[in-house]
C-alpha cells in the first residue's frame, strides 16, 4: 500500500522518533506548527477516524494511554491533541494521526 506513514512505520523512510512499542510510533513531524509537534500513529493501516471500529479501537486506547508518557518525556506541560479525519476535515496523509502541539501557550481557540 502506499502511505507514507506505512513507510515510516516499516523503515522505508526515515523518521525523528520519540516513541514506538509494538502498536504505535511517535515521531517530530516533518513540519512543526508548535515548538514541539509530534504525531502519533497506530502501526496498523487505519485510514482515519472514520474507520475506526470494534474490531480496532483499542489502538486508539493505546495511544492515549500512551500519550501522558510521551508529554512527560518531551516535558509537556499541557498540550493540545487534533486529528484531522478525511479531506473536508484538513486531513493530508490517510493514516490514522494524532499531532501533539505544545512547548509554547496556546490560545484557546483551534480554528
Ligand atoms: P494531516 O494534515 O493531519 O494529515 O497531517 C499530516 C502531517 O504529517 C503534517 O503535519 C505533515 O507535516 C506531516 N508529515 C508529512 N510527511 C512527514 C514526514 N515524512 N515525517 C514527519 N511528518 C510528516
Ligand atoms: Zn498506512
Amino acid at each position: 500500500m502506499d502511505c507514507l506513514f506505512c513507510k515510516i512505520v516499516n523503515g522505508d523512510i526515515p523518521s525523528n522518533k520519540v516513541y514506538e512499542d509494538d502498536k504505535i510510533l511517535a515521531f517530530h513531524d516533518i513540519a512543526p506548527q508548535t515548538p514541539v509537534h509530534v504525531v502519533i500513529i497506530p502501526k496498523m493501516h487505519i485510514a482515519c477516524a472514520d474507520e475506526v471500529n470494534e474490531s480496532n479501537c483499542d489502538v486508539v486506547g493505546h495511544i492515549f494511554l500512551k500519550i501522558p508518557v510521551i508529554a512527560k518525556e518531551l516535558n509537556l506541560d499541557g498540550y493540545r491533541i487534533i486529528n484531522n479525519c478525511k479531506e473536508n476535515g484538513g486531513q493530508t496523509v490517510m493514516h490514522l494521526h494524532f499531532h501533539l502541539l505544545g512547548g509554547k501557550t496556546l490560545g484557546e481557540k483551534i480554528v
